[in-house]
């Protein structure tokens, strides 16, 4: 399986985009779902922003190196990856965050209507920040397994919200039959892409969705706790309102008025001052991603992981795949039951093969196609395969329960 992965990687035509990222010698990264490798150019660029901009610029860097702008800059080079016109996406804060005010914000756009649909298992945070507003009298929150949630939506639902490619499983939703069912039945829909942006096209415009979030440090490489976005699309513009109405999303925060006047379109999700140091990171990886091309990272995941499972079944590996086995339904990750998972994930990592545990029993192994090569995928399925079949995993070392991640 090595001379042909060699082969597919020689006639891969991401193939050079590698070099553009550091990667540790002696690892096969399969958690750049989870947090995405370093461009190198993020190198280069945070130390200009730190020294140059920050060091000499001070003050003056707000106007002279345009950080005032950056959520908006950053904002309009994420759009073409999710289908979004420039000005219908922002850079702020966390996904948690802007699920809060998007959450708020259509409760407020349908009056009367309290329920915030979404499904059991999806993302924790995603849940919490709905069962938080509940706290407060101002949500109420319904959850409906994938397969009922058509019958779930009713004329109390103000919002449904769901996760596109599921944190856990890989599993992809229909995104624009859901987002029409759901506006037929009079509810608004906010997108969670998270597991999506910078690993597969997706387009927002074409479904008329309503409203999505996303991450920052994941598929798009902008570093730990890079910030997230957020999109609203246009014709939701005049009636967004949110609660989190900070000095930065004021329609002029330089002229310190007593009263809050929210800027126009999306700038009205900001709320404090943007992170710059972080959102410099994060544009380097925009720009990266954005130079690949999400059509093109897709179509490579999707080879990726099902050369994989080619691997696995070569090597007689029989695991329980809990993704969907079409790669069309899936997003850029396999996850597997194991009983010994945990114990798994730490003997491959031990190797130098570096994925993912999810409680109670999932092996979770994410494909970034940016910067992984068919090399790494055949190498990745012989020590999973080692790994399992000397029983490795049984060691004491593997077994004791630590370590978060
Ligand atoms: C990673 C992830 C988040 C992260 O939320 P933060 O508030 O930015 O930490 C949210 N939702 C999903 C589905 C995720 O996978």
């Amino acid at each position: 399986m090595l001379d042909r992965a060699r082969e597919l990687d020689a006639a891969d035509p991401l193939n050079g985009f590698r070099d553009r990222f550091t990667l540790p010698e002696g690892v096969i990264y399969l958690d750049g779902n989870s947090l995405g490798a370093l461009p190198k150019a993020a190198v280069e660029r945070v130390h200009q922003v730190v020294t140059g901009e920050w060091g000499e610029g001070l003050i003056r860097s707000w106007n002279d190196a345009h950080w005032i702008n950056l959520p908006q800059r950053i904002g309009a080079k994420i759009a073409p990856l999710i289908g979004a016109q420039p000005n219908e996406v922002i850079v702020a804060d966390s996904v948690s965050v802007n699920l809060f005010k998007l959450i708020s914000a259509a409760l407020k756009m349908r009056p009367g209507r309290k329920i915030i649909l979404s499904e059991p298992g999806n993302f924790p945070t995603d849940l919490y920040m709905i069962q938080g507003l509940q706290e407060h009298g101002l949500a109420e929150q319904r959850l409906a397994d994938r397969d009922t949630i058509l019958e779930a939506l009713d004329d109390d639902v103000a919002l449904l919200l769901l996760t596109h490619v599921h944190y856990k499983s890989g599993a992809m939703h229909d995104m624009a039959a859901l987002t029409k069912a759901a506006q037929d039945a009079g509810a608004l829909v906010l997108w969670d892409l998270s597991h999506t942006g910078g690993a597969m096209p997706v387009d927002l415009n074409a479904v008329e969705a309503d409203f999505a979030v996303g991450c920052g440090y994941k598929y798009l490489c902008g570093g730990p706790g890079a910030p997230a976005y957020a999109y609203v699309a246009a014709r939701n513009h005049e009636a967004l309102s949110q609660p989190l109405s900070g000095w930065m999303g004021h329609a002029q925060p330089f002229a310190f008025q007593d009263d809050y006047t929210p800027a126009p379109g999306v700038d009205r999700l900001l709320c404090g001052t943007p992170q710059i140091l972080s959102m410099s990171a994060l544009e380097v990886g925009v720009d990266l991603i954005a130079e690949i091309g999400v059509d093109r990272l897709y179509a490579k995941s999707q080879a990726l992981s099902e050369f994989f499972l080619e691997c696995l079944s070569e090597r007689d590996i029989a695991l329980e795949l809990v993704s969907p086995s079409d790669s069309s339904e899936r997003g850029s990750q396999l996850s597997f039951r194991h009983e010994n998972a945990y114990a798994i994930c730490q003997a491959l990592i031990a190797r130098g093969v570096i994925g993912d545990f999810r409680d109670p029993d999932i092996l979770r192994l994410g494909f970034a196609p940016a910067y992984l090569r068919f090399e790494d995928m055949a190498e990745a399925a012989r020590h999973l395969a080692e790994v399992l079949q000397t029983g490795e995993w049984q060691r004491d070392e593997f077994n004791q329960r630590t370590a978060v991640t």
